[in-house]
């Protein structure tokens, strides 16, 4: 058994990642398993090293260790790169060169009735999708952004026997309604709810979807702790991971530390910042028990 904890390092380490970290290692420790640590560094214009040095101090001093080397997304490019390769000549793909205000536009059509928001904002009313020829055979533009044609990845790794139902996970923790058990999404859902996500920004060459899905597998996670904040985007991994032939790990989502306003903390939240814990003198054990886990 394998967790990780996956950081990015735009900012510093708040009570809501001392408890994600706490929960995936504590959760390897007592199932004599292994606790990865894995650094999200895709978004170059937000991620800074010294916010890197800072996620291994912390939690170091949280008392959690973990395997060596750690993966660093930032280091792994190529290898989005040849999978994006692989889905574009398979046709799961389309470009898209819409930016937010042509969505809002097309969304916000009269005809259109109110937008669906999904795990990725606004889902996309399939503009460029209209469009896309035969370009499988054409070479990846590098002015646009890669979407995933839903529809096409959906029909392509449905069961016939499955009666309308797509893709499965089994949930060990809980989704933020409660749900738990062998989560079933089907087609439907997947377009009308969800549909054709981002895989590769314009600007980064990859996104957040594709490069967890790759390194969950790549890294042999078995179960995957995160926040019930990723409960829906679980849906496009567990696609993903159908579609490039990947075992699906088991899932625990967990709880969301809140201020006192019921918000979900930020990385802007400096306040609640482990750093700033530790220069107000509070011990390890003092944080175990702000965020429940002592
Ligand atoms: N880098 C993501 C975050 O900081 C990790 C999400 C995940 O654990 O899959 O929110």
């Amino acid at each position: 058994m394998r967790t990780r904890f996956a950081p990015s390092p735009t900012g510093p380490l708040h009570l809501g990642h001392a408890y994600s970290a706490l929960f995936a290692h504590d959760m390897a420790l007592r199932a004599g398993g292994e606790f990865l640590l894995r650094i999200e560094d895709i978004d170059q214009s937000r991620a800074r090293p010294e916010w890197e040095e800072l996620i291994y101090d912390d939690l170091s001093w949280l008392g959690l260790s973990w395997e060596t080397p750690v993966v660093r997304q930032s280091d792994r490019l190529p290898v989005y790169r040849d999978t994006l390769t692989k889905l574009w000549n398979s046709d799961t793909l389309f470009a898209c060169t819409c930016n937010r205000r042509d969505i809002l536009a097309a969304t916000s059509a009269p005809n259109e009735g109110e937008p669906v928001t999904g795990p990725d904002g606004i889902v996309y009313p399939g503009t460029c999708r209209a469009h896309r020829s035969d370009h499988g055979r054409l070479p990846i533009p590098d002015d646009a952004a890669l979407r995933l044609d839903m529809g096409y990845a959906a029909r392509a790794v449905s069961d016939p026997r499955a009666g309308g139902n797509v893709v499965t996970f089994q949930e060990a923790g809980h989704g933020p309604k409660g749900e738990t058990g062998f989560i079933d999404t089907t087609t439907r859902q997947l377009t009308d709810d969800i549909g054709d996500v981002v895989l590769a920004r314009r600007d980064m060459g990859t996104s957040y979807h594709l490069s967890v899905v790759i390194d969950d597998a790549e890294q042999g996670i078995t179960h995957v702790t995160r926040g019930q904040d990723l409960f829906e985007a679980t849906k496009i991994h567990v696609v993903l991971q159908r579609l490039l032939v990947l075992p699906t790990p088991v899932y625990h989502h967990h709880r969301l530390i809140r201020d006192d306003q019921g918000k979900r903390l930020a990385k802007r939240d400096d306040a609640r910042a482990i750093r700033t814990y530790r220069d107000d003198g509070a011990s390890p054990e003092d944080i175990r028990r702000l965020v429940g886990l002592s």
